[in-house]
């Protein structure tokens, strides 16, 4: 009798930080590394979906703050959210990585929108699938929608790519010299500690479809790609 091994996917979760390298617009060049060391794995027969954030472009609560309805600033920041979607696109088709963009909130000139069984058709045939607009609904985070979008397109881990940290700490260890890194760490112990995975709703909905998290540093040279391939690096969020 023939055995087949089911490939590995993943979802891996990009925070606008990434894509803004810290300030408002888009960097190219760590999208264009981003976008190769993406195409490396999938290269080696890994299915990759990918949520991306739009925080460097706009956050609804931070809109909120200088007057604006805060559910008319969460559409602004999803917004935001399919411009570094098309960005990222630009780059893994320039790599040779055939690409397709899911929206949550549909436009039809620069993306599908999602579909989960044909995201999932997508990923078979090796395309690279993003999703963007977040969950199309204000009061989410793409925290969130990593977790949802995971489970219902059956992904193996959830990737959550940080900048300026390589992993979950005891504390911050920008301030404190003595955080010390997890290795693995449970749902439970990330919520209660309030350590910084990933914001709390979408860690418990983690937590109750028992979804495998990592958390890794994107800037590490390579690391996205061993990320994505399931080496061990960053900290394990698990039971
Ligand atoms: N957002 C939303 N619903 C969603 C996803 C995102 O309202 O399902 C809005 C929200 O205002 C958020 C912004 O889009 O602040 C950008 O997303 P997020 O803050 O999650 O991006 P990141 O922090 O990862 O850059």
């Amino acid at each position: 009798e023939e055995t087949i091994d089911k490939p590995r996917r993943v979802l891996l979760k990009l925070s606008g930080e990434a894509f803004g390298g810290g300030s408002v617009g888009i960097d190219t060049t760590i999208i264009r590394r981003i976008a190769q060391e993406i195409t490396r794995a999938v290269r080696r027969g890994v299915q990759v979906a990918i949520v991306v954030g739009g925080g460097n472009f706009f956050r609804g609560a931070e809109l909120q703050q200088a007057g604006i309805d805060r559910s008319r600033g969460d559409y602004m920041g999803m917004l935001g959210t399919v411009m570094n979607c098309l960005a990222l696109q630009d780059f893994l088709e320039q790599e040779g990585q055939a690409t397709r963009v899911q929206t949550a909130i549909a436009m039809g000139q620069v993306a599908e929108p999602y579909i989960p069984l044909k995201a999932i058709r997508h990923l078979e045939k090796g395309r690279v699938v993003i999703f963007g607009a977040g969950a199309g609904m204000p009061y989410f985070s793409t925290d969130t929608v990593s977790i949802q979008r995971s489970l219902e397109i059956h992904c193996d881990e959830v990737l959550m790519g940080k900048n300026g940290v390589d992993g979950v700490y005891t504390a911050d260890p920008r301030k404190d010299p003595s955080a010390r890194r997890f290795i693995s760490l449970s749902y439970t112990r990330a919520l209660v500690d309030n350590l910084s995975v990933m914001d709390a709703s979408a860690l418990s909905m983690a937590r109750d479809n028992r979804q495998r998290i990592r958390v890794f540093g994107l800037e590490g040279d390579g690391n996205v790609t061993k990320a994505i391939l399931g080496c061990s690096i960053g900290t394990l969020v698990s039971d």
